[in-house]
Order: C-alpha cells, then sequence, then structure tokens
C-alpha cells in the first residue's frame, strides 16, 4: 500500500526535506512523495500522529510570525523616533538661521 500523505501542498513552505509525518520516510516539501509501504494498522496509528505533527508545526510557524511581528514593530517604532528627532533638529537649525540672517540683514 502506498503512503497517503502528500507533500506538494507544502510547496513554498520553509520545510524543505523532512520526515514524512505519516510514515517516517524523506520527503521534501512540494515534491512527489517517494513510494513507501504501509500497513493499514500502521497508517491509522501513523494518521493521528500526522494531526499532531501538523498541529506542532503550524503553532511553531505562528509563533514565529508572531515574534518576526513584533520585532518589525519595535523596528518601525524606533525608525519613527529617529525620523522625529531628525526632523526636529533640522527645524531648530532653520529656525536658528532665519534668525541668524534677520539680525545680520
Ligand atoms: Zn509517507
Amino acid at each position: 500500500m502506498r503512503c497517503p500523505y502528500d507533500p506538494k501542498p507544502l510547496l513554498g513552505l520553509p520545510m524543505g526535506m523532512l520526515h514524512c509525518p505519516l510514515c517516517g520516510e524523506m520527503i521534501v516539501a512540494g515534491m512527489e512523495h517517494p513510494e513507501y509501504g504501509l500497513l493499514d494498522e500502521e497508517r491509522e496509528i501513523m494518521g493521528r500522529v500526522m494531526d499532531r505533527a501538523l498541529e506542532n508545526k503550524f503553532e511553531q510557524l505562528a509563533e514565529r510570525a508572531l515574534t518576526e511581528a513584533r520585532k518589525i514593530k519595535c523596528d518601525l517604532q524606533d525608525y519613527a523616533e529617529g525620523l522625529l528627532v531628525m526632523i526636529n533638529t533640522i527645524q531648530e537649525e532653520y529656525t536658528a538661521t532665519c534668525e541668524e540672517l534677520s539680525s545680520e540683514g
């Protein structure tokens, strides 16, 4: 019997080579599953293992995405604060220069 797990929908996910959550054979995300036999009994057990493994994988991915999003938010805040400081400095310099010029004139 052929392993029913299809790694093709994983195309584009940052997984690369992984063990098939159903049969344990090495598979590549997005590629055809290599031929590999499974007993009905094994299939049932591995089905449950697969559900669990996918659940964990998606939790990991979601957590990583959240961490990245928080980091990007912090970076943007730092960047915006930096810009404000820069704008204030330019405004102060501009005002000072204007005053200098008008007192000279
Ligand atoms: Zn498999």
